[in-house]
């Protein structure tokens, strides 16, 4: 039996994690990295998660607008095309139809991040 990290997305042996890491579930390897590459992955895996929920709530677009000034490019434009899909349609119902129908450069950069991926799961 092992235990999933929800940082590297591995399922690892027991002994990968130590006592606290279990808990968070970070195994000791991903437990090393830099606390910034930690938080990425953290808001990466936030932002695509909005993008799977059914709805994205205000409480979401509240976060979103925080992450949207991350000092992370990737995370800041991240949150960034997901906020304006939610001002859109934050509705996942018939998201895609209306971003092809009028919002395609929303839609490709959906694509183009694979925040798509997040949106079909
Ligand atoms: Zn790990």
């Amino acid at each position: 039996m092992g235990h999933y990290c929800r940082i590297c997305g591995r399922t690892r042996p027991n002994e990968k994690f130590s006592g606290k890491g279990h808990k968070n579930h970070i195994c000791k390897e991903c437990n090393q990295k830099p606390k910034s590459e930690v938080k990425e992955i953290e808001q990466e895996e936030e932002i695509f998660n909005f993008v799977n929920q059914s709805n994205i709530s205000n409480k979401n677009i509240k976060r979103l607008e925080k992450l949207v000034n991350s000092n992370n490019e990737r995370i800041a434009e991240l949150a960034n095309i997901v906020l304006e899909v939610a001002k859109v349609k934050p509705h996942k119902k018939r998201r895609l139809k209306v971003l092809a129908k009028d919002h395609k450069e929303l839609l490709e950069k959906l694509e183009e991040t694979g925040l798509i991926v997040a949106h079909h799961i």
